[in-house]
């Protein structure tokens, strides 16, 4: 057998979402890797979302940090490592150890976690480590924690398939969970009598596919909750013998929900009554019903109340802790529950400890048998940026997450960093805006080189295998993190040399002096050996003492830890906000994209979905503002402004606006949200309100427009607005500038590196139209084709995009659209197949498609990942409308 023939096949997790879906890579001899879902793994059971399906086109070495650097000069690793723990030590030795922090990332693997989580709190003894995971389910743990008395997720994706009702409360489940989605969706066609309820001030594709859709005004919540308690209690549905056997606090909360009036609902959510009362009626009614909740809830100033409320129906009428019962908290990244078991928010300890508790601070101590342990919360993720803008924070680690992009009033954060004495930044990615403030740069493994465990939003444990080689110098994040503890002279309890040493502590910890008080207790896996940690399979916890799937937590509805109780918690929400303020502006993800874009930007099939960043209007607000479909948008906040391309929609509510949280400056002169969020946080769990920003927006009055296709990413562009995208073959350029007219073929040329001097080249330049176009052409194939006009560039973009490094005529690009032999497919709906929405029109209009199905049929769309299936339904619903007007 040569080389070429060699194949491997490793079962793995994708690394993006909470679904945790299982993954079979192979590796072939040729550097091939074919990715498809594991048809074994109980999260996905072969499915995968268009994320997922698209990773292998994501693992090129392209921008990878492949040495340590200092000050931007490549260095050995014991040099930097001598830097970092040289400087740590310093600086506590002078300031103490609250000045300094570690920000870590849900995209860690557990094995991670536990050892930054041991070196801060354990050693260097402050609790100022927290993770980007605040930005994302926070408020859910600090719900559970009230609740529950610790933070447990009482469902599993199994529940979703034997509920009969399904409530999803702020998600859009489609786009940012797609295969519990997709599992939901198989259901209800194979039960029709199972209901969806969307609750969501969007319409989105989510929405789209719900028995009952209601647009709720933003933080209408919990207001909705206690409305349902209210009336829950007012129809005799309450659960009266499981509230006495197994809760505390019922009458403060019902007594809380009382205090407002059902007929006041629709003002304090914005709902239609008939909506409300229907949904009151479903709940009723329904005993097997599942609440999942995500970002929508979380992030928000009363985020946890809106848990506690949610929690609250679920404890009133004891459906929770049953088959198809229970509050079900989805989290957003691949590790965000493993970062919770380990500790790794600042104001958590490890295994689900207290920090506030002196019992469990002293197990814990005596457990790593540490100098120290911290005794107070840390720095939660906005305050620990705040304190490093004050001075009070003079060196931190940020490690896999890139907080100038995610978190709110990112300029503070890159002022902070800026400021910051000493800045280290782990990554795997050379180029983000995070990694241009550091003094010292360690060069991380990527997902399918990490090896360890990551935790699902069920509660289930999964093995990430690694089945690539680590590039250049790229180390394990725990590897960097145990080399500068020895260094700082704790070796003895950092002698990890692989990650099953790290899980086997990490599970007796879970167990130690437990006696049953902590749900959390994986101690079965104290003792896994080697072999068996290689061969784990997914396992849900508790896991005490035989390797059992779990299912779901505190079985029957019974508390999770006998002798318990769960809690309610009287809620009070919050008045609706006075109008006037500008347009409440909500951040989220979109289908194809993942955070910061690092890995998913390097995707063409999943940079074509929305290739640029975008605001979406409702239509009176766009008309109000001046603001048409396709114009450019100023949006202001803050006393920050961020360009943005408009798409004019009705299902946005009026009054609202919605900007995906992306695009960074690596991909966008000016699509980072972050910039013209200035939003409040929670007061329990510090999670800022990113769904509810305050921004005004004003038409982009371009002086000139242009488009370009190149084969390769210019190093700059001179215009006042950008954004780049990959395509198959090269790049997708959109440009605009408020003032001036350039040379336009100067500027066309500029847009070239070394390949231009050996093109031939066309141009097309109309001074009186003020059209401009330019094609190079080199070796009788494509490199690039520019487009300059006074008003938004009218080039079919899907069809120029594919032209290039295709053997065409440079006057052919200069119409800008193919020949009738070459109909422009639109926008891309399908990314799997690239269908685009004109050839699902055409499908509709000319061989009669009238279904999901039957555009499948006929186009293959919507049959591999399932991902675009919602939108390809919305596609068929707008058909009568557009059949009549056509
Ligand atoms: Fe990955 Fe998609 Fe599964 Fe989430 S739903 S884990 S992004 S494949």
């Amino acid at each position: 057998m040569d080389g070429t023939q060699f194949t491997s096949r490793t079962r793995t997790t994708c690394p993006y979402c909470g679904v945790g879906c299982g993954i079979i890579a192979t590796r072939h001899g040729d550097g091939l890797v074919n990715i498809e879902g594991d048809p074994n793994h109980p999260a996905n059971y072969g499915r995968l979302c268009s994320k997922g399906s698209a990773l292998a086109e994501t693992m090129f070495l392209d921008d990878r940090l492949l040495h340590p650097e200092i000050d931007g000069a490549r260095v050995s690793w014991d040099t930097a490592l001598d830097r970092v723990a040289g400087t740590f030590t310093e600086t506590i030795r002078k300031y103490g150890p609250d000045s300094v922090a570690f920000y870590v990332s849900g995209q860690f693997l557990t094995e991670d976690y536990y050892v930054a989580n041991k070196l801060m709190k354990g050693f260097i003894g402050t609790a100022n480590i927290d993770t980007n995971s605040r930005l994302c389910m926070a408020s859910s743990v600090a719900g559970h924690n009230r609740a529950f008395g610790e933070d447990v997720v009482p469902a599993s994706y199994e529940d979703l398939e034997l509920a009969d009702l399904v409530v999803l409360v702020g998600s859009n489940l489609a786009w940012c969970h797609p295969v519990l989605f997709q599992r939901i969706m198989a259901e209800k066609e194979r039960r029709p009598g199972m209901r969806l309820v969307v609750i969501d001030p969007r319409r989105t594709v989510t929405a789209g596919a719900a028995d009952l859709h209601l647009p709720i005004a933003p933080d209408g919540d919990a207001a909705l909750f206690n409305g349902l308690l209210r009336h829950l209690d007012e129809t005799g549905n309450l659960d009266r013998d499981y509230i006495a056997a197994h809760t505390a606090g019922f009458d403060a909360a019902l007594s809380a929900a009382q205090a407002s009036d059902l007929a006041g609902l629709p003002a304090s959510t914005g709902l239609d009554r008939a909506d409300i009362e229907t949904f009151f009626s479903w709940a009723g009614d329904t005993q097997k019903l599942v609440t999942i909740y995500s970002q929508g809830v979380n992030q928000s100033s009363c985020g946890t109340d809106k848990v506690n409320a949610i929690i609250n129906v679920h404890l009133a009428t004891g459906r929770l802790g049953r088959p198809g019962m229970g509050p079900f908290s989805v989290t957003g990244q691949p590790n965000a529950m493993g970062g919770r078991e380990v500790g790794g928010l600042a104001n958590q300890l490890a295994a689900h400890m207290r920090i506030e508790d002196a019992a469990d601070r002293e197990t814990v101590q005596s457990f790593w048998k540490s100098p120290v342990i911290a005794d107070k919360p840390g720095l939660k993720a906005v305050d620990l940026f705040d304190a490093i803008a004050a001075g009070r924070i003079k060196a931190i680690w940020i490690m896999a997450t890139n907080p100038v992009d995610s978190l709110p009033r990112s300029w503070a954060v890159e002022d902070a960093l800026k400021n910051c004495p000493f800045v280290v930044v782990s990554d795997n990615v050379r180029h983000t805006d995070t990694a241009r403030h550091a003094h010292v740069l360690l060069p991380a493994t990527a997902w399918s080189e990490k090896d360890g465990t990551v935790t699902n939003s069920e509660r289930r444990i999964s093995r990430q295998r690694s089945f690539m080689p680590a590039p250049g110098d790229a180390r394990h994040d725990w590897w960097a993190l145990k080399e500068v503890a020895h260094r700082m002279g704790w070796g003895e309890a950092f002698d990890f040399t692989s990650p099953s040493e790290i899980y086997r502590e990490h599970a007796a910890l879970s167990g130690f002096r437990n006696d049953g008080k902590r749900a959390f207790d994986i101690s079965w896996h104290a003792r896994i050996g080697d072999i068996a940690y290689e061969q784990m399979k997914p396992v849900q916890w508790p896991l005490r003492d035989k390797a059992a799937d779990a299912i779901r937590s505190g079985q029957d509805g019974a508390p999770f830890v006998a002798g318990r109780l769960n809690h309610f918690v009287a809620v009070a929400p919050p008045g609706r906000p006075a109008t006037g303020t500008g347009l409440v502006l909500n951040t989220g993800r979109i289908r194809d994209h993942w955070h910061t874009m690092t890995r998913t930007g390097k995707s063409a099939t999943l940079s074509a979905h929305y290739a640029e960043p975008f605001i979406a209007l409702h239509p009176a607000d766009a008309a109000g503002a001046g603001i048409t479909e396709a114009g450019l948008v100023r949006v202001s906040g803050g006393g920050e402004e961020i360009v943005l391309r408009a798409l004019v929609t009705d299902r946005q509510r009026p009054g609202n606006c919605f900007v995906p949280m992306h695009w960074t400056d690596q991909y966008a002169s000016g699509g980072r949200v972050g910039r013209v969020l200035d939003c409040s946080v929670d007061p329990f769990s510090g999670q800022p309100a990113l769904k509810n920003g305050h921004v005004a927006v004003a038409p982009f009055k371009g002086a000139w427009y242009g488009f370009a296709v190149l084969a390769a990413r210019p190093e700059r562009i001179d215009a006042g607005y950008w954004a780049v995208a990959r395509t198959a073959a090269g790049w997708r350029i959109e440009m605009a500038g408020d003032a001036g007219t350039p040379d336009w073929q100067t500027f066309a040329e500029s847009l070239f590196g070394e390949p231009r001097k050996e093109a031939g080249w066309t141009a097309y330049e109309d001074h009186a139209s003020g059209q401009f176009r330019y094609a190079y052409v080199s070796a009788g194939r494509l490199i690039g084709a520019v487009y300059f006009s006074p008003s938004p560039v009218g080039v079919s973009r899907s069809w120029a995009a594919a032209q290039l490094g295709q053997e065409v005529l440079g006057t052919s690009m200069l119409a800008g659209r193919g020949g009738l032999d070459q109909p422009d497919p639109g926008p891309t709906v399908c990314a799997c197949f690239s269908i685009g929405a004109n050839q699902i029109r055409a499908a509709q209009k000319e061989h009669g498609c009238r279904s999901v199905e039957d555009i499948g049929a006929c186009l293959g769309a919507g049959t591999n990942c399932g991902s675009c299936k919602s939108e390809i339904r919305a596609l068929i619903e707008e058909w009568p409308t557009r059949e009549a007007a056509e």
